[in-house]
């Protein structure tokens, strides 16, 4: 670890796939030849999480081996911490037509042209009722998680990667920050603790608390919100985005703060996307990340603390960055400020605390919800997403 890195990567080193001039063109010649193997939009995100080091130690697609490990003991094989397997999915005829094949060229659709090459190690099958009740806690094909793995292939893939290019974007693209860019921010910034709050959500006043709480005691605070695939009801990534911007502008200090995108595809694990997305924001260079209450929860499948309470099933030291729990916010009028459970004697009536679908109503309606609890300028801008939508 250098001097002025904030947090060593997770297993110790960035990891970087992305070959670029020379070796990136020998490349793409020879995946032009190679057979393929389409991957799914949720596949396609864990190759550039792959690609960018933001899932080092990891290089490439999980083999059979730290397949069954993560599901077993929420660790590698090599016994390094990790709790959601990331494995490339294969149809038993996309096996069939790989026929023996010691490479595949990765593309995003049929007719597009290749953005990894994998070195296939093995392919195995997987055995999806135990990968659900080990990661999703549940084989109910309710759960999106459950239904998109009931969804995948049979068979897996596994092997190292080598990537021509990133999947394209057309969004957000001053905010695509790679693990090594945003490490190369922090240290420019001279932040030597960075906080990380991960978010599929718009930031309402109690985010925004929390947020604060936590950049009291730390350098800098990295709101990174996910803008892979999301379940169809959660607010738009660029509403959401816009809803930073606004905040962003308005609340909070410019050399203390910034938001850049992570690029992971949401997997509603609960509790081990919990870990996971620590994991992950360690690659980015943060030294501690937020854990709010039902963390990556769905529905009602995981316990209000479960995601807070996973934490303690590592030892200290082996995660490396340090979760910060933090219990539900609110507005109560009898404190006159935020607060929370933790820190307010008040009863309910005196707290300003609305349900997520009263809420929706309000801004649905074209009404803000009290000052107390949205900000104005997060409030119009979802007011007027609602309308167009
Ligand atoms: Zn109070």
């Amino acid at each position: 670890m250098s001097e002025n890195e904030t947090i060593a990567p997770h297993g110790g080193s960035l990891v970087d796939l992305l070959a670029t001039g020379e070796p990136a063109a020998a490349l793409a010649a020879e995946a032009a030849n190679l057979p393929k193997i389409i991957v799914s939009d949720r596949e396609l995100s864990d190759l550039e999480m792959l690609a960018v080091g933001a899932l080092s130690p990891l290089i490439g697609f999980q083999g059979r081996g730290d397949y069954h490990s993560v599901l077993e003991t929420m660790r590698l094989e090599s016994g390094l911490a990790w709790s959601i397997p990331v494995t490339l999915s294969l149809t038993e005829e996309e096996a069939h037509r790989l026929g023996g094949a010691d490479s595949a060229a990765l593309v995003p659709a049929e007719g597009l042209a290749p953005l990894a090459v994998l070195r296939i190690g093995e392919i195995f099958a997987r055995d999806r009722q135990k990968e659900a009740l080990a990661v999703y806690r549940t084989d109910d094909p309710e759960h999106p998680g459950v239904a998109a793995l009931r969804s995948a292939g049979d068979f897996c893939a596994a092997g190292t990667l080598e990537v021509i290019s990133l999947p394209e974007h057309d969004d957000f693209l001053s905010y695509r920050l790679a693990p090594s860019q945003t490490r190369a921010v922090f240290a420019e910034r001279g932040w030597r603790t960075v906080v990380g709050f991960q978010t599929r959500n718009p930031i309402h006043r109690a985010h925004e608390y929390i947020q604060k709480c936590a950049l009291e005691i730390v350098d800098g605070l990295l709101v990174h919100p996910l803008v892979g695939a999301t379940k169809g009801d959660d607010v738009p990534a660029d509403v959401r985005m816009r809803c930073y911007e606004a905040l962003f502008e308005g609340y909070y200090p410019k050399d203390r703060a910034m938001v850049s995108v992570f690029p992971a595809a949401m997997r509603y694990a609960g509790p081990r996307e919990a870990i996971w997305h620590a994991i992950a924001r360690k690659n980015y260079g943060c030294t501690h990340f937020i854990v709010g209450r039902d963390h990556a929860g769905v529905g009602s499948y995981y316990g209000t603390y479960d995601a807070q309470e996973i934490f303690e099933e590592f030892e200290p030291g082996e995660l490396g960055i340090m979760p910060l729990k933090f219990e539900h916010s609110f507005w109560c009028n009898a404190c006159e400020g935020m607060g929370s459970p933790k820190t307010c004697p008040h009863d309910e009536e005196r707290r300003v605390s609305l349900s997520g679908s009263k809420v929706r109503e309000m801004l649905r309606a074209g009404e803000r919800p009290p000052l107390e609890f949205s900000r104005a300028e997060v409030a119009d801008i979802l007011i007027a997403a609602m309308q167009d939508g």
